[in-house]
C-alpha cells in the first residue's frame, strides 16, 4: 500500500497516511493533528524505482 504524505494548511503539521489509490481519491484526509481537513498532499520522491537490470 503507497504511503501518502500530507501537511496541513492549518497547523502545518505534515503525517503520513497508508492509503490504497482508491482511497487517496474518495477519503476524507484529516490532520493527525488538529482534525482539520484542509490539507495538502505533499509529493512523494520515490526513491527506488524499478531496477533496470539487463
Ligand atoms: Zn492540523
Amino acid at each position: 500500500m503507497p504511503q501518502y504524505e500530507f501537511e496541513c494548511r492549518k497547523c502545518k503539521k505534515v503525517f503520513t497516511l497508508l492509503l490504497r489509490i482508491s482511497e487517496r481519491a474518495t477519503a476524507k484526509i484529516q490532520c493527525s493533528g488538529c482534525g482539520s481537513e484542509d490539507v495538502e498532499a505533499v509529493m512523494q520522491t520515490f526513491v527506488a524505482r524499478t531496477a533496470r537490470k539487463s
